[in-house]
């Protein structure tokens, strides 16, 4: 079994910039001698000072102790020249994002370091099978793709290149693993995994902005507060920079021509307006300070009668409003939600008014896709234009058990199942495509997004054949590619086949 590289082995850093000096000590942490080399002068020196001072702060917090902190600022050396990397095994570069820089760079390491010592680039979008291009040894290249801060996050990308050799990758995968890290591994592809398949976090979010279904504050609320996600997508884009995160989209985008990934015109605007986020202290939000979400409806009164049907996913939220003292009835014998007399369907995609085109009386209400009933505390309703003050009390069963309740505009697929169907097509179809298996694209989602769930983890929570239906309405009512279905997620529906079993086969 493959270990990495021997526990005494040099590494070498190029680039002591935010990600090396980060990789620089995540290495020299793991015990590694560790030699670091930048074309600025006194780069290193400044990054080993700021090193010793996060330390410093960890020792006081009791994280670390102080010969711990010590004996890692001690391992770690600055390369005058990049003659001085001979002995490593292995070197990381993370130098300045850009092809022809690399490839120059990987050029003159491969003339003076050994056959053996491998190459890896921390490269977050170029392909690594270019960056390998003009090696005498391009085998030797491959993808460590660390996320910011290096030290705290612990997924890597272990990115794998047309010309990778198979045991390079292994060794950069058990390297990684030994320095603490969640490997997983990806084929060079735009945007890698987290990159690739988070684009729809943003994209469905601008596009529901764009039509108008709240503001992005309350956009923001809802995905947090029913989706279970950490950060809205628009706090997070401010947080990130707008311009970084519309160039990955962008980059994306012109290397997929994929409609799920277009760049969109209002994020666009806001760049050209030099409104970055908090760097400028504007964005979508203005700082400090940031988005103030919609007011949600009044409190309407108690309910008197709660039918709740027999269905698994609806289990929490009975224990939820049994715990707040809301009288119910279990398994009754109804198929949706209903609440004095009023019917509440999760949203399958379709919008209220279309749920509800015979016209029944009283209207079926919508209701968003919940992560966790146990814990939300948002979510997102919809009703025909028709329905009365009346009807709409039905909502009182969700504020019962403390949910704050939104009443949007009637679009269909509402926020959180909208763009969790959108997220869960792209990872199918990235899947299928070889990018990564579905449980390392589920890692690679929870670790380097801190996503509730991977997107395979909520096709299983929902099925295929929900997430599915969600997405033939939606195409259907939009008549966009966009909204077109994986292969994978309708092959898992007709032949019966559970979707990460049919992209990710038993390796017996
Ligand atoms: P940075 O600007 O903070 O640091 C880059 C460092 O490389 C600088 O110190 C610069 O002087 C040095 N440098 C540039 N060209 C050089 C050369 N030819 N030889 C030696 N040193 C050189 O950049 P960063 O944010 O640390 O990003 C570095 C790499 O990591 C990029 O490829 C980037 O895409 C990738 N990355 C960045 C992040 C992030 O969040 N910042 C996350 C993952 C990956």
């Amino acid at each position: 079994m493959n270990s990495g590289i021997p526990p005494d082995a040099v590494v070498g850093v190029v680039g002591a910039g935010t990600m090396g000096s980060g990789i620089a000590w995540v290495a020299a942490e793991a015990g590694h001698e560790v030699l670091v080399h930048d074309s600025r002068p006194d780069a290193v020196e400044s990054a080993v000072a700021e090193i010793g001072e996060r330390l410093d702060r960890s020792v006081a917090k009791g994280t670390r102790t102080q010969q711990q902190r010590d004996d890692i600022v001690a391992r770690i050396h600055r390369a005058p020249d990049l003659d001085t990397l001979v002995p490593t095994a292995l070197i990381v570069e993370a130098i300045a994002e850009q092809l022809e820089v690399k490839q120059s760079l990987f050029a003159s390491l491969e003339s003076v370091v050994a056959d053996d010592t491998i190459l890896a680039t921390n490269t977050s979008s170029l392909s690594v099978t270019a960056v390998a291009g003009r090696l005498r040894m391009p085998e030797r290249v491959v993808g460590m793709h660390f996320f910011n801060p290096a030290p705290v996050m612990p997924l890597v990308e272990i990115v794998v290149g047309a010309a990778s050799d198979p045991a390079v990758v292994d060794t950069a995968y058990a390297t990684a693993a030994a320095w603490g890290k969640s490997p997983v591994r990806c084929a060079s592809t735009p945007g890698f995994i987290v990159n690739r398949v988070a684009r729809p976090f943003y994209s469905e979010s601008l596009r529901l902005l764009a039509e108008g279904i709240g503001d992005a504050a309350t956009i923001d609320a809802l995905v947090t507060g029913a989706g279970g996600f950490r950060m809205g997508p628009f706090a997070l884009m401010d947080l990130v920079g707008l311009d970084v995160n519309l160039a990955v989209t962008t980059s994306v985008y012109n290397q997929t021509l994929d409609p799920r990934f277009a760049p969109n015109v209002r994020q666009q605007a806001l760049v050209d307006a030099g409104r970055l986020g908090r760097k400028t202290g504007s964005g979508w939000f203005s700082y400090p300070g940031g988005g103030e979400p919609a007011p949600p409806l009044p409190p309407t009164a108690a309910p008197h009668e709660v039918l709740v049907p027999s269905d698994p996913r609806l289990t929490k939220l009975a224990d939820r409003l049994e715990a707040a003292g809301v009288g119910i009835v279990r398994d009754a014998d109804v198929d949706f939600l209903t609440v004095d007399g009023v019917r509440l369907m999760r949203t399958d995609g379709r919008s209220a008014s279309l749920a509800n085109v015979d016209r029944p009386d009283p209207p079926v209400i919508l209701y968003d896709l919940v992560h966790d009933w146990e814990t939300a505390s948002a979510i997102a309703v919809a009703a025909p234009p028709w329905a009365s003050q009346d009807h709409l009390q039905a909502v009182g069963v969700f504020q019962a058990a403390g949910i704050v309740v939104y009443r949007v505009v009637d679009i269909p697929g509402l926020v959180v199942a909208r763009i969790v169907a959108q997220l869960a097509s792209v990872a199918a179809d990235a899947a299928t495509e070889g990018v990564a298996t579905p449980d390392d694209i589920d890692t690679a989602m929870r670790l380097g997004t801190n996503y509730p769930a991977g997107p395979f983890e909520w096709v299983e929570a929902l099925s295929a054949s929900d997430v599915m239906s969600m997405l033939i309405n939606l195409r259907w009512f939009y008549g966009e590619d966009r909204y077109r279905t994986a292969g994978a997620l309708s092959r898992s529906v007709f032949d019966d086949l559970p979707l990460r079993r049919l992209l990710q086969p038993d390796p017996g």
